[in-house]
């Protein structure tokens, strides 16, 4: 099936991108943390109009209506599964074969947790990727939402990560993120011992409840190889906090391109904790104005970067640093 952009951004879509994002939008937009997948190795669902193999080609396609007209780059990651967990390899394989030779793109390797460090670095040398992606599924001990950082990304792996200079996504899990000490211990420990690996910090340092940034991120502003991708967290107080905490330098949009970014609905941070609602949670018709409709999560995902933006007052070139001359400078543009 061929990629169809109108399948999922729909008109409601579009007259909240010409309020919100439009003018804000800046040319240039290198995507801190993209997936593409293969359907051998992803069968959980996908928006409508999103092919079951998807390729760079796909991305761009089914990013225009969001991106009209703005030159693309980005991090690709290959997307990982709980359905297929030893299909690592082949989506890693999928990953680098459809973006090797394209400009201003890099790829990630997908490890497991018992991958032999070697392997890891022959694979990613022979296919020309630039770094790792890891993610808490593959965690052996379970429940895996609980695990301790080295339980997905061992230390091993990441000596040969800082061999090679390579940098390094991680969704880190547990309940309170950047406020858990066993958290804020392993990102200090594998940035210290491990100077040339970049380590970037996905979903704004997985800070869906921005407490967890205010309280966790003076743990670790000191280090100079963390960096953090905004990607899917929608609450703008989460951004501001890297901001302002950490610098806007470190700080790199993303999309999360997928089923994440391209599902109607929001997430908001309440208690200690954060929730989801999507098209069919009960609460719509709720809304101070019930013709309202929720919009794609990575439009509301970038209009909490907007508004990050305004209240920590980034000038228009802070604005394009954080779009794509801080991702360019770290992975080298073409
Ligand atoms: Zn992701």
């Amino acid at each position: 099936m061929a990629a169809d952009p109108t399948a999922t951004f729909l008109e409601h879509d579009q007259e909240f991108h010409e309020r919100e994002l439009a003018s804000f939008l800046p040319d240039k937009f290198w995507d801190m943390h993209t997936h593409l997948w293969a359907k051998e190795a992803y069968n959980a669902p996908l928006p409508p109009g999103f092919p079951a193999d998807a390729t760079y080609e796909d991305y761009i396609t089914l990013m225009q209506p969001i991106f009209p007209g703005r030159q693309l780059g980005g991090w690709f990651l290959p997307k990982p599964t709980v359905h297929a967990p030893e299909q690592t390899l082949t989506v890693s394989e999928w990953t680098a074969d459809s973006v090797r030779g394209k400009p201003n793109c890099k790829g990630a390797f997908l490890i497991k947790p018992q991958d032999d460090p070697e392997w890891v670095r022959e694979n990613v040398k022979r296919l020309g990727l630039s770094g790792l992606k890891c993610y808490h599924v593959h965690a052996i001990k379970k429940p895996t939402l609980n695990a301790e950082i080295p339980e997905y990304l061992p230390e091993e792996i990441m000596r040969v990560a800082n061999e090679e200079g390579w940098y390094v996504t991680l969704h880190m899990v547990k309940d309170r993120a950047l406020a858990d000490p066993g958290n804020q211990h392993w990102i200090r420990h594998y940035c210290e011992s491990f100077p040339d690996m970049k380590l970037i910090l996905a979903h704004s340092s997985r800070g869906f409840q921005p407490a967890h940034n205010w309280e966790g991120l003076p743990k670790i502003a000191d280090l100079p190889n963390v960096y953090f991708d905004s990607s899917a967290n929608c609450s703008p107080v989460a951004h501001e906090a890297i901001l302002k905490i950490c610098g806007h330098e470190h700080f790199m949009v993303g999309t999360d391109f997928g089923a994440a970014s391209h599902t109607h609905g929001h997430h908001a941070p309440v208690g200690d904790s954060f929730y989801f609602i999507y098209e069919k949670s009960p609460v719509w018709d709720t809304l101070t104005n019930p013709d309202d409709k929720p919009v794609l999560i990575v439009l509301e995902h970038l209009r909490s970067i907007k508004w990050a933006a305004w209240s920590q007052g980034l000038s228009d070139t802070q604005i394009e640093d954080i779009f794509w001359n801080n991702a360019a400078r770290l992975m080298g543009a073409a």
